[in-house]
This record gives structure tokens, sequence and C-alpha cells, in this order.
């Protein structure tokens, strides 16, 4: 895990008061990947949802996944798609196929040699001291 950088992140960053995601941002301060799971079906999910959209129970529970998959798709942006990321060009975001099954779209650590199906894992990178992103990094 990193410590962030004492220049400022000028990118947007997540709202950790939102009930829905807080779970996720406090476990990736720790290091951990968690994603909710339904309490009555057992289904992972991400995005986090009110609502299990495969039985429909409202409410689950987080649990910590780990951290590993592989590169689904994935595009690499030379021009910012939004002014706030234009000094990070060029950039890849991915969709990650975890190994536990569910995908979920993240950024890559690195653009060069990116390929799909290519193993990643987590990395946490504090980009404030109270945000930590996860990124994607190849094994
Ligand atoms: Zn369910």
């Amino acid at each position: 895990m990193s410590t962030y950088p004492e220049t400022v992140y000028s990118a947007p960053l997540p709202d950790l008061a939102d009930p829905l995601t807080a779970p996720h941002w406090a476990a990736a301060r720790e290091g951990r990947l968690a994603v909710q799971r339904c309490a009555s079906c057992g289904a992972l999910r991400w995005l986090p949802a009110v609502i299990c959209p495969e039985c429909l129970t409202t409410g689950g529970d987080w649990v910590d996944l780990a951290g590993t998959g592989t590169v689904w798709s994935y595009a690499v942006y030379h021009r910012a798609m939004n002014p706030q990321f234009k000094d990070r060009v060029p950039y890849a975001v991915a969709m990650i196929e975890l190994d536990e099954g569910i995908r979920m779209v993240g950024t890559l650590a690195e653009v060069d040699g990116v390929e799909i199906g290519q193993r990643v894992h987590a990395t946490y990178e504090a980009v404030t001291a109270d945000v930590t992103l996860v990124r994607w990094v190849r094994d």
C-alpha cells in the first residue's frame, strides 16, 4: 500500500459518506477489497446496491475478496474524458473479472503491454489522508 503523495490529487474522489459504498472505501484504506454479498442467496455484487439483483432481497453484508483476477476488457485513454484526469493521460481503464466471478471496473497501474486475459491483483493507492483507491497491477 502506498501513502498519499505531497502533491494534491486533483481527480474526482468518492463520497465517503455514502452508506451504500462506505464499507468498500473503509476496507480499501486497510488494504482489503470488499464487496457486498447477499445475505439470502449469497450472490456477490459490484456495484453496491440496496437490492440483490439475483433474488431481490434487500441489504446484505460485506466480504473481503482475494483481490485477484484477469483483465476481461480494457481501454487506454489518450484524451481525458473528464478534464480533471488530464494530468493522468495516458491511462488505462479495465474491466477486471475477479477470481470470485464478478467483474469490477478499475484503473490499471500500467498502460503498456496490457492484454486481455492477463492476471492482475489489486493494489491500494492512498491519494488523500482519507481516500484510498483500488488500482490493478500485473502479476
Ligand atoms: Zn440475493
